[in-house]
């Protein structure tokens, strides 16, 4: 007899044995404990490649106990944290222990870490490597964060061929730092420091051109690159023709920009600030026919919270720029029109494949038993109530948006069921 056998109406069932997926097919026999979810979608759990749940050293900025727990909520069953915010960032052996170390210590899914680039560590890549990182994150622009500094373009290419050598891809945050820093300074030296100035200091074109020569230079390096965060449509298009030409480029966006525009920051606010920024009406439009026709591969949250003090700033360039999201990411799809199918795919599916995150992203037998089960139909409403990150805030609070998180199984265990969080076991480490 099954452990644990989920019923799925039109959809296979699901039979879960210890901590793996046992069979997948209709009609399967009796399991010990029976799930109905005759009337719910059965998703493979989200893996979120990208937060910033900036533990060790940050965690009054979020940390990984609330943020695992706000993650597992959304139907969430790992997440691939940032090298930075944490403190110290995650750019040699000794800083990425240390995270392991605290992660292992508090959080509730399993989780996979990035390691960084930043001028002068090119030579601890390897070792980053051999502790298992899934990948390493460069920064083309500021990263808002002194002791992570932005990868000049020197570094970023001798990062990828290295990264090329350890077979692992390189993720990069494509804005250019000559645009967007010397926009800035002209516009705050002419007194303006509101929304629309912040916005006119990052123009679609410093993403546009950040990710042609980062394609290029991922080409010439042999190098597989991921884009993070492409917040436009041309981005969308840019990365595409980089992948014409030859690079082996994956695409990422976040809900936020599929979800909300520049209209919709000018009247939220710094909650809704992120970089690059939301984009017009047109960019969002494009970017979100890129999504609904497969040409996304990734979608992560970027969840980057901070303290509301630091939303608290007289200029809109000194307010951090980050989203709280990672708890909203299926709603916040279902409601602009992405089928469960396409969710499945590019939050789970996909980054699995892409970052050799083995035995998950798919409801296969074997697999581990990482799932997440969602009323489409049903609606969830954003509210403090019942934000589990450590800040509840977020630029979807006040919505009523489609489909609900009915339960997660982590591992074959249920881990958050109905509103609640239903375990206190621990998340695993997975290397690449
Ligand atoms: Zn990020």
């Amino acid at each position: 007899m099954f452990d644990v056998v989920i019923r799925g109406g039109s959809a296979p069932d699901i039979a879960i044995e210890g901590e793996f997926i046992a069979a997948v097919g209709h009609d399967l026999p009796a399991g010990e404990r029976e799930i109905d979810a005759t009337k719910l979608a059965i998703l493979p759990g989200v893996i979120d490649a990208h937060v910033h749940f900036n533990e060790p050293g940050r965690a009054d900025w979020e940390g990984a106990d609330t943020g695992s727990r706000a993650l597992a909520a959304g139907g969430g069953t790992l997440f691939v944290d940032m090298p930075l915010n944490s403190a110290p960032c995650t750019v040699n052996a000794q800083h990425f222990d240390a995270k392991r170390a605290a992660l292992e210590a508090v959080s509730l899914t399993d989780f996979a870490l990035w390691g960084g680039i930043v001028p002068g560590n090119l030579d601890d890549m390897e070792d980053l490597a051999e502790r298992g990182v899934i990948g390493f994150k460069a920064f083309m622009c500021d990263s808002g964060l002194p002791e992570f500094p932005r990868a000049d373009d020197a570094t970023l290419y001798l990062g990828m061929v290295e990264a090329a050598r350890l077979n692992l891809p390189v993720a990069v945050h494509a804005e250019s730092e000559e645009i967007t820093k010397r926009l800035a300074r002209q516009l705050i030296a002419e007194g303006r420091c509101d929304i629309p100035a912040f916005l006119e200091s990052r123009p679609v074109a410093a993403e546009v051109e950040a990710i042609e020569r980062a394609g290029a230079f991922a080409r010439e390096a042999g190098c597989r690159l991921h884009v993070v965060h492409i917040s436009s449509g041309s981005g969308v298009a840019a990365a595409l023709e980089a992948r014409r030409l030859g690079t082996d480029i994956s695409i990422e966006t976040c809900p936020h920009y599929l979800f909300f525009s520049e209209d919709d920051l000018l009247r939220i606010g710094a909650i809704a600030k992120c970089a690059p920024p939301l984009r017009n009406d047109n960019e969002r439009e494009t970017l979100r026919h890129a999504a609904r026709h497969g040409e996304i591969d990734i979608i992560g949250s970027d969840h980057s919270p901070c303290p509301p003090e630091m939303k608290d700033r007289a200029s809109f360039f000194e307010i951090w720029g980050g989203i709280a999201g990672v708890q909203s990411t299926i709603p916040a799809l279902l409601e602009i029109g992405l089928t469960p199918e396409r969710i499945a795919a590019t939050t789970a599916t996909n980054p699995a494949r892409r970052f050799n995150l083995k035995n998950r992203g798919a409801l296969e037998p074997g697999n581990y038993a990482d799932i997440t089960l969602v009323d489409v139909s049903a609606t969830t409403q954003i509210g403090k109530a019942t934000m589990l990150h450590r800040h509840r805030t977020s630029p979807y609070e006040g919505y009523t948006l489609q489909g609900a998180v009915r339960q997660t199984i982590r591992r074959g265990e249920t881990i958050y069921s109905d509103g609640a969080i239903t375990s206190q076991s621990r998340g695993r480490f997975v290397h690449a």
